[in-house]
C-alpha cells in the first residue's frame, strides 16, 4: 500500500519562519489562506481590486496585488483558475521570484502541460486537496479535513519535500491523509477522474436516466428523485464503506439489479470511450482545445453551459428543492462559506 502521512509524521517548524503567498481567494484560495493562518502561518493574499479583494479584507486576511504579495513571500501558491494563471504569472508573479523561494500548485496543469516554466533556482511543488474549496475549509473549522496529494517537480534547496507536508498539513489534510504523486499523474488522473467519473460521468448519467423515464411518460418529478436526489444518499453509502458497504444497505432485489443490468449500461464499450478519454488526456490534446477555446473567449464552453442550465432536470430540480427546506438550507449554508 501506498505510503499515506498524517500530521504526526509532519513537523512543520521548516514553514514557521517562512511568508506564505496565497495568490487567488476563490474556492481553494480562501480555504488555504484562513487555514493557514489559523494553523499559525505568516500568510498574505495576493489579488486584484474586485469582489475577492472585498471578501479577504471582509475575513481579515492581509490583502495585497499579486505582485507585491508575490514579492514579500517565500512560498507563493497560486490558486488563480487554471487558464488565468500563466497571463498572471507572466505579468505578476516571475520577476518576483528569488533564489530558494517556492512555487506552489494545487493542480499540475500549466507545469505538466508547459504553459508555467519555472525558473531553475526555486523550489516547485504541488499541494492538492482532494475536495472542492469549500469543503477544505468547512472540514477543518470541525475538526476534520480534506485528503491531499503532494508531488515535487523541482527541489532547489533540497527541503521541498518538508515544506511541502507542512503546508498540507497547515491546510488540514494531515488529519485525513497526505499522498505523493508526481505533477503528470496528479494531473491526468484530476482531468480523468472529473471528466469520466466525478462531473462528467455523473452529470450524463443522471440525465440519461432522467430522460429515458421522463420518454417513457413517467412524471418528471418521480423521475428527479430516483435519478438525481437518491443518487447522494447511495454516494454516501459508497463513501463510507464501499461497494460492499452500499449492498448491503440496499434491498436484495436492488442489489440483483446491480449485478445484472449495471454492466449492461457502463459496458466494455463504455470503458473503451474512458481509455479514449485518458489518451487525449495524457497527449495533451484536451488541454490544447480547453487553453484554445479560452483564447476564442469560450464559445462552445457558454453554449453548453445555457443548454445544460435550461435541461428539464433542472426546472423540475429547482421546484422540488424549493420544498425540501432541509436541502435548501444546507446549500445556503454552502453559499456562505463559498463566499467567505
Ligand atoms: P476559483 O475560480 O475559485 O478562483 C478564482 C480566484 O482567482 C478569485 O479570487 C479571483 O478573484 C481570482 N482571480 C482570477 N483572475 C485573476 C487575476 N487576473 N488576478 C488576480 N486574481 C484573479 O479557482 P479554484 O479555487 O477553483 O482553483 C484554483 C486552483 O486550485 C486551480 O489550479 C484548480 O485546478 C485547483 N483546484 C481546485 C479545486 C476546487 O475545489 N475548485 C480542487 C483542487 C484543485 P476575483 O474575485 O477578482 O475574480
Ligand atoms: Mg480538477
Ligand atoms: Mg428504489
Amino acid at each position: 500500500m501506498a505510503k499515506v502521512v498524517y500530521n504526526q509524521d509532519i513537523n512543520e517548524a521548516v514553514l514557521k519562519d517562512k511568508k506564505i503567498a496565497i495568490i487567488g481567494y476563490g474556492s481553494q484560495g480562501h480555504a488555504h489562506a484562513l487555514n493557514l493562518k489559523e494553523s499559525g502561518f505568516d500568510v498574505v493574499v495576493g489579488l486584484r481590486k474586485g469582489k475577492s479583494w472585498d471578501q479577504a479584507v471582509e475575513d481579515g486576511v492581509d490583502v495585497k496585488s499579486v505582485a507585491e504579495a508575490a514579492k514579500e513571500a517565500d512560498v507563493i501558491m497560486i490558486l488563480l483558475p487554471d487558464e488565468y494563471q500563466p497571463k498572471v504569472y507572466n505579468e505578476s508573479i516571475k520577476d518576483h521570484l528569488e533564489e530558494g523561494n517556492a512555487l506552489v500548485f494545487a493542480h499540475g496543469f500549466n507545469v505538466h502541460f508547459n504553459q508555467i516554466q519555472p525558473p531553475e533556482n526555486v523550489d516547485v511543488f504541488l499541494v492538492a486537496p482532494k475536495g472542492p474549496g469549500h469543503l477544505v475549509r468547512r472540514t477543518f473549522e470541525e475538526g476534520a479535513g480534506v485528503p491531499a496529494l503532494y508531488g515535487i517537480y523541482q527541489d532547489y534547496t533540497g527541503k521541498a519535500k518538508d515544506i511541502a507536508l507542512a503546508y498540507a498539513k497547515g491546510v488540514g489534510a494531515g488529519r485525513a491523509g497526505i499522498l505523493q504523486t508526481t505533477f503528470q499523474e496528479e494531473t491526468e488522473t484530476d482531468l480523468f477522474g472529473e471528466q469520466a467519473v466525478l462531473c462528467g460521468g455523473a452529470t450524463s448519467l443522471v440525465k440519461a436516466g432522467f430522460e429515458t423515464l421522463v420518454e417513457a411518460g413517467y412524471q418528471p418529478e418521480v423521475a428527479y428523485f430516483e435519478c438525481l436526489h437518491e443518487l447522494k444518499l447511495i454516494v454516501d453509502l459508497l463513501y463510507e464503506g464501499g461497494l460492499e458497504n452500499m449492498r448491503y444497505s440496499i434491498s436484495d432485489t436492488a442489489q440483483w439489479g446491480d449485478f445484472v443490468s449495471g454492466p449492461r449500461v457502463i459496458d466494455a464499450g463504455t470503458k473503451a470511450r474512458m481509455k479514449d478519454v485518458l489518451t487525449d488526456i495524457q497527449t495533451g490534446k484536451f488541454a490544447k482545445e480547453w487553453l484554445l477555446e479560452n483564447q476564442a473567449n469560450r464559445p462552445q464552453f457558454t453554449a453548453i453551459n445555457n443548454a445544460e442550465n435550461n435541461h428539464l432536470i433542472e426546472k423540475v430540480g429547482k421546484e422540488l428543492r424549493d420544498l425540501m427546506p432541509f436541502v435548501k438550507q444546507r446549500k445556503m449554508a454552502k453559499k456562505e462559506v463559498a463566499s467567505n
